[in-house]
């Protein structure tokens, strides 16, 4: 046996044990959308390092939304969009602690990072205090998470957007977009998408994932079931391992856009 083959043989044990433990604690905490939210409780800002593929690397993930802004909700269940990207958000943080990357969380509760009063404004204060906490961090890359919704209920598919003229977020987004339809096997398969988003525009390589429709009742569906959530934070930071492990020079991302007045909507 060679020093490769260890390797994979180590890797196989160690896949075949990660796995297993996923399958008792899926089958521990079963598939209430209400237990998925409850009991999760506060988790510190920024995960410890570690050893592993994504080692050195240090990415923000953005859930977005939250406290008074909801984001988009299901049609048939009312769940609020915060609340899924939330979920999906502390998953990722979880498996990208796992590859060794350390993680910069822009929250981990059911908040918005803008001041009550004045009341006006909100979502731009919001915006701005994601991307300081962000750009203050060091981050490498950033993955901001999100659920679609559109006026025709049949569209679904997860889809992921980059900063246009941004080559390194573009290849980003193409191979988590290749990973999210590998695992998830999605009805329709979309193609990653340029986007004009507000927490793209930082000066820093970026995605942001629409992980589902919940304006289509069978992806609201299966969004609200821990076992899809899971698989899709694990295509998310598959995707992410993918680019990594791309042996190419990945160009720089273009500065920072001052949008600082600007407001925003995403
Ligand atoms: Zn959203």
């Amino acid at each position: 046996m060679g020093k490769c083959d260890r390797v994979r043989m180590c890797a196989g044990m160690l896949l075949t044990v990660t796995a297993l433990c996923t399958a008792l604690l899926t089958l521990c905490a079963g598939d209430n959308a209400a237990a998925a939210f409850a009991g999760r409780g506060e988790q510190t800002a920024v995960s410890t390092e570690a050893a592993g593929p994504l080692a050195g690397l240090t990415i923000a993930v953005d859930a977005g939304h939250g406290g008074y802004d909801g984001g988009a909700f299901g049609r048939v269940s009312g769940v609020a969009e915060k609340a899924l990207n939330l979920d999906v958000a502390k998953r990722v943080e979880a498996l990208l602690s796992e590859q060794g990357a350390k993680v910069v969380m822009t929250r981990t509760g059911d908040y918005a990072l803008c001041d009550e009063d004045p009341p006006i404004r909100k979502k731009l204060q919001d915006m701005q205090r994601r991307a300081k906490l962000i750009t203050d961090s060091g981050a490498d890359l950033v993955i901001s998470i999100h659920m679609n919704e559109y006026a025709g209920r049949s569209e679904s598919g997860p889809q992921v957007f980059y900063r246009e003229n941004c080559p390194a977020g573009r290849l980003l987004a193409g191979t988590m977009q290749k990973s999210l339809i590998d695992v998830l096997s999605p009805a329709k398969e979309r193609s990653a998408l340029g986007g004009d988003y507000y927490i793209l525009t930082l000066g820093l390589p970026g995605v942001l994932v629409e992980c589902g429709f919940l304006s289509n009742a069978q992806e609201e569906a299966l969004l609200l079931t821990e076992d899809y959530r899971q698989k899709v934070a694990q295509a998310i930071v598959q995707g992410i391992v993918d680019w990594q492990g791309l042996a190419v020079e990945k160009p720089e991302p273009l500065v920072a856009v001052d949008r600082s007045d600007e407001p925003q909507a995403i």
